[in-house]
């Protein structure tokens, strides 16, 4: 399968964890198999976190052990400190990602340390990586450590972020050996201009380690930031099924970029994401069954996809 963009779900651990109802675990098993039988490369499954915090998380081990059985298909899991990646880890997680903050504030509230402390979590966690086995995983080797910058666009409690500050963290974090390093708007507060230059600088900071793009839609320019990563090249974008997501500890961010309209964006604009939107679609019916009533969002799934419309992948099928 050629991918040009890969769609990195995170409706499973971003939207689940933001909203009040828990689904159950055989509901999300049924949703990620679905999401992954529609040809999502990537799913972010769950959050290794205090279950007191969240307990729509509660399962994360569960989901994990079943979900990486699914083929052809990388499961992340959130884990915001080494105590998390050592669960995960053990559930056999293909790769973990790690919230670092780059706004003091909600660093504090998110993780309950300091973006330093977190760096040093995270090199923590890469050295417990390196301990482990080669054939950890099997056919795979060792999990992957990733990084997603949270609020490097701008925080709802301390407001704008410097740009160089954001720049030096990305570097101190792949220093502390991250395997990639994204960036987050977890505010969605972020505009297509300073997407551009923000991305453009972690490239030339970090180089291979430079990695996608995390975007929120909640003052509607998600899919405007979108087409100015793949403008300086990011292939990797986080999405959410429905629109369902936020993060709890950022009032008043809701809504990671809805995933049905960034695979159709992609897919229209030529872009080969390896996704069959009529199945992706037809995967919102479990989220209803996971969440009955929950918001879902989505133009494409509301409009309906355009008369006569072939998907880059599906005219690229042999
Ligand atoms: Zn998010």
């Amino acid at each position: 399968m050629i991918r040009d963009v890969v769609v990195s779900e995170v409706g499973p651990r971003d939207g689940l964890q933001s909203i009040r109802q828990v689904m159950p675990t055989a509901a999300k098993l049924r949703w990620i198999a679905a999401l992954a039988a529609a040809g999502l490369p990537e799913i972010e499954v769950g959050s290794f976190v205090s279950l007191r915090l969240l307990p729509q998380m509660a399962d994360a081990a569960e989901v994990v052990a079943a979900s990486v059985k699914l083929p052809d298909v990388d499961i992340l899991a959130l884990a915001p400190n080494l105590k998390g990646a050592e669960r995960a880890f053990a559930a056999g997680v293909h790769r973990v990602s790690m919230p670092v903050s780059a706004s003091r504030l909600h660093s504090q509230s998110n993780i309950n340390m300091t973006p330093e402390l977190a760096v040093e979590q995270v090199a923590a966690v890469v050295a417990l990586r390196d301990s482990l086995p080669p054939g950890h995983l099997p056919g795979r080797g060792r999990p992957g450590v990733e990084v997603g910058i949270s609020t490097a666009f701008g925080c709802t409690l301390e407001g704008p972020v410097a740009e160089d500050w954001v720049i030096a963290l990305a570097g101190m974090l792949a220093k502390a050996g991250a395997d990639t390093i994204n960036l987050s708007d977890t505010t969605g507060m972020g505009n297509p201009a300073q997407v551009r230059r923000l991305f453009r600088r972690l490239r030339s900071e970090v180089g291979v380690k430079a990695g996608g793009a995390h975007l929120h839609n909640t003052r509607g320019q998600g899919l405007a930031n979108v087409v100015a990563a793949l403008d300086v090249g990011v292939t990797t974008f986080d999405s959410s099924q429905g629109g369902i997501g936020g993060c709890p500890y950022a009032p008043g961010a809701t809504g990671n970029i809805v995933t049905e309209d960034l695979v159709f964006l992609l897919e229209a604009m030529g872009l080969r994401t390896g996704i069959d939107i009529d199945k992706l679609i037809a995967a919102r019916d479990r989220v209803r069954e996971g969440v009955p009533g929950e918001s879902m969002y989505g133009h494409v799934p509301d409009a309906g996809l355009p008369r006569g419309f072939v998907a880059a992948t599906v005219k690229a099928a042999p």
